[in-house]
């Protein structure tokens, strides 16, 4: 587990990937994969600190763990960075939860010396194909995430 957040780190999304993208492969039954990044968070650590920043990271952890479904696996893969698994999946519903946790951000702000902070995250989310490996499908919704931030940010983009 990551320290910070609780939520898996890079080894354990591995392992949960592999155990998945094999479930799914059994179950002949789709397995989508986003890519979430906050937006502007140099900006939030530079201007209100790195305690702020850290801060906002657990806040993001702990409203997709309650937001997403619990056989969902979360995990932080760097910095500002998580990947969602999303077994049972359709890349058009799970679109529509990544939208749906947008909108709950939106609404559970969180205070940061009394003061309200709005976080906001582009993403990237792609299905998993069976000729995938968990690099080629990060890859994939790393371009649809990349996508979403040329675009504007605090978007979901399908690759
Ligand atoms: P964009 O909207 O394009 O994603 O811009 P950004 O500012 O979010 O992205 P950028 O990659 O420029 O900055 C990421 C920042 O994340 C840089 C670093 O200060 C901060 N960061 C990385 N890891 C941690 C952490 O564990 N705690 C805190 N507080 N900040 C972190
Ligand atoms: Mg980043
Ligand atoms: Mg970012």
């Amino acid at each position: 587990h990551d320290q910070l957040t609780g939520v898996l780190n890079r080894r354990g999304l591995e392992e949960a990937f592999e155990k998945e993208a094999a479930r799914a492969a059994r179950r002949k039954s789709p397995l989508c994969v986003a890519l979430l990044d906050i937006d502007n968070f140099k900006k939030l650590n530079d201007s209100l600190g790195h305690d702020a920043g850290d801060a906002a990271l657990i806040h993001l952890a702990t409203v997709i763990k309650e937001t997403m479904r619990p056989q969902d696996t979360v995990a932080r893969i760097g910095g500002e960075e998580f990947i969602i698994l999303l077994p049972e999946t359709e890349v058009e519903a799970g679109t529509k939860a990544l939208q749906r946790l947008q909108r709950e951000l939106t609404k559970r702000f969180f205070l940061h010396d009394n003061q309200k902070l709005l976080i906001t995250f582009s993403a990237g989310i792609t299905l998993c194909r069976s000729d995938d490996t968990q690099a080629t499908v990060t890859k994939r919704a790393d371009e649809g995430m990349n996508q979403a931030k040329q675009t504007g940010k605090n978007r979901v983009i399908a690759a």
